[in-house]
């Protein structure tokens, strides 16, 4: 059941960190850092209490928005 390579779709490589009950790349994994940073302290202090059934939606919802910060003219969605 262990992952070989990253999880995100269309990602081959290896990878370096767990994200919820799936693996990613060291690129994937800062940029999940990153996007969970811009979510605000509260959230990072929510994250590290949670477990990794519970980071399993956090991590799809990240995964989503991967292929929209990819397109460098999409503009950015305010939520
Ligand atoms: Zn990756």
């Amino acid at each position: 059941m262990h992952d070989l390579t990253c999880m995100i779709k269309g990602c081959q490589t290896r990878v370096y960190a767990p994200a919820g009950t799936h693996s990613i790349c060291r690129e994937h994994f800062l940029a999940y850092l990153t996007w969970r940073r811009r979510k605000g302290p509260q959230m990072f202090m929510k994250y590290a209490g949670m477990t990794m059934e519970e980071r399993d939606p956090l991590v799809a919802e990240w995964a989503n928005t991967i292929r929209i910060e990819e397109a460098p003219t999409a503009p950015a969605p305010k939520s």
